[in-house]
């Protein structure tokens, strides 16, 4: 049986669709909208990022973090 998705089914990995190889943890306002209002990494079903890529926006968004470039989860 299939789950019903509302979150636009359509939708392809940014990415991949703008040919985006390498995520720049230094580019703060590419990898931003991938995280939530609480700083969180987004779940790669919401932002329909493919597992590839994904993979590397969590190492970007980590190295962020670290170079205090992105906020940590506060509270
Ligand atoms: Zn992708």
């Amino acid at each position: 049986m299939l789950k019903k998705d509302n979150s636009n089914p359509t939708k392809q990995c940014h990415f991949c669709v703008n040919n985006i190889k390498d995520i720049d943890y230094k580019d703060v306002e590419s990898i931003k909208p991938f995280t939530d209002s609480h700083a969180r990494i987004m779940k790669h079903r919401r932002t329909a990022t493919c597992t590839r890529h994904q993979r590397k926006l969590t190492l970007a968004i980590k190295r962020a973090r670290f170079m205090s470039l992105l906020p940590f989860i506060s509270g």
